[in-house]
């Protein structure tokens, strides 16, 4: 096994076979061949069930757990995502269309982002699902659509805190941020919404992504409970709905430790506790993404040509940062690191080197693997990126040089 790619990925989430990966009970040449072309991402289903119902057993049934599919929205996988979750967030109308079609209840959809347009607000409004207002100008603007409509907007403040999320690598509230209302302004858009007579169901906070740090996201947690309690004396209404957001992580780098969830559990249970008390109508939600999807998908890229430049070797494949943005290191990376690869047609090649996975792009960006150990590789072999179900195919610039786009399938 390659030395930087961390044991729990290959071993647990996708099982050896005849000396290859196998994902879904398919070997990956099998795979390959059923895909009938490369490169492609693969999720596998079990594996999304199985990482729910592992979520579940240390969350308190209490709190809700949602799926933000802006991590895959891909169709196929947020149709078997709406059957195991209990709720969808959308963060467009192009999403919100994916949602429905997959199913979901729209009482339990809700739609985050900042400039949502007046078509989307609308779309929102017609369909009964819960909006987390980031501005004043949506205030008016549900207004304006509720009486139009003769339908109250279902309502939810998002609330940019006084804190931020520590160790995330993603902030996205505290201090000047484009997402959600100032915490200190939300009193006066509170009282607007009230006025409009819009449906006021809650609060919704999210301070960043990808915390591997459990006592960073029970601090946050918690920050965010006393604040939407405070801000919930303002409120025209109980609060029934109060999304402490998410922002779990997965391993991606050597070192990297895997979240530990028991505290955030008993955190959870504890600040359920609370709440029956203290906002007793209000229900509990955490929206995730990545932690839900992340570790059930992997990209494959044939290797074309096997180049030596003085003395390094190149495997030059059909995919690159234009399908897989994130692995090239190039999607919110301060410092490019690899994420995990194998030679997944080669797992128990005894025979390494220390080689770079380049794609065809003409840019030096598109590396997918700078000097790694792995197993030797020849025209014809399979890459495979591991931790690639989330921000992969749709987080991605596909148009960038007119290749094809990346085939997706959920095995
Ligand atoms: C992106 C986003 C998420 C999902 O984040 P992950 O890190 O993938 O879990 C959740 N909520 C909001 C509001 C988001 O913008």
């Amino acid at each position: 096994m390659p030395i930087s790619t961390p044991i729990h990925v290959t071993a647990h989430q996708f099982p050896l076979g005849h000396g290859e990966l196998t994902l879904g009970g398919l070997p990956l040449t099998r795979l390959a061949a059923r895909v009938g072309r490369t490169p492609f991402y693969a999720y596998d289903r079990s594996l999304l069930s199985r990482r729910v119902s592992e979520l579940r057993a240390v969350l308190p049934p209490a709190v809700k757990l949602h799926y933000a599919m802006k991590a895959n929205p891909l169709p196929a996988l947020v149709c078997h995502m709406a059957g195991l979750v209990d709720g969808i967030d959308v963060a467009s109308g192009g999403e919100l269309k994916v949602a429905l079609d997959a199913g979901a209840d729209p009482h339990d959809i809700s739609f985050a982002g900042p400039g949502k347009s007046h078509g989307e607000l609308r779309q929102a409004v017609a369909v009964g699902i819960l909006v987390n207002i980031e501005s004043f100008r949506e205030i008016d603007a549900l207004a304006a659509i509720s009486q139009e409509l003769s339908l109250p907007a279902r309502v939810a403040v998002r609330v940019n805190p006084d804190f931020e999320l520590k160790s995330s690598g993603m902030k996205m509230g505290g201090g000047p941020k484009q997402f959600g209302i100032d915490a200190e302004q939300v009193p006066a858009a509170l009282a607007e919404i009230g006025c409009h007579g819009l449906a006021f169901e809650g609060f919704h906070l999210f301070a960043g992504s990808q915390n591997l740090k459990a006592d960073a996201i029970v601090e946050a947690q918690c920050k965010s409970y006393e604040l939407a309690l405070r801000l919930a004396d303002d409120a025209p209404a109980p609060v029934r709905f109060l999304n402490l957001g998410g922002g779990f992580g997965i391993p991606y780098f050597p070192g990297e430790q895997r979240l530990d969830l028991a505290p955030i559990g008993a955190n959870l249970a504890a600040l359920s506790q609370r709440a029956s008390m203290e906002m007793p109508s209000a229900q509990l939600v955490i929206e995730l993404g990545r932690y839900l999807v992340g570790e059930a998908g992997i990209y494959v890229t044939r290797v074309v040509d096997r180049k030596v430049s003085r003395g390094q070797v190149f495997l030059v494949v059909d995919g690159g940062l234009h399908h897989h943005l994130s692995a090239s290191g190039n999607f919110g990376q301060v410092i490019r690191k690899n994420y995990p690869v194998s030679i997944g047609n080669r797992m128990n090649a005894t025979e390494k080197e220390i080689a770079s996975v380049v794609g065809p792009l003409c840019t030096p960006l598109d590396l997918l693997a700078d000097r790694m150990e792995l197993a030797r590789a020849e025209p014809g072999d399979l890459v495979v990126i591991f931790q690639s179900g989330a921000y992969g195919a749709s987080a991605s610039p596909q148009g960038f040089l007119g290749h094809p786009a990346v085939v997706e399938v959920l095995v």
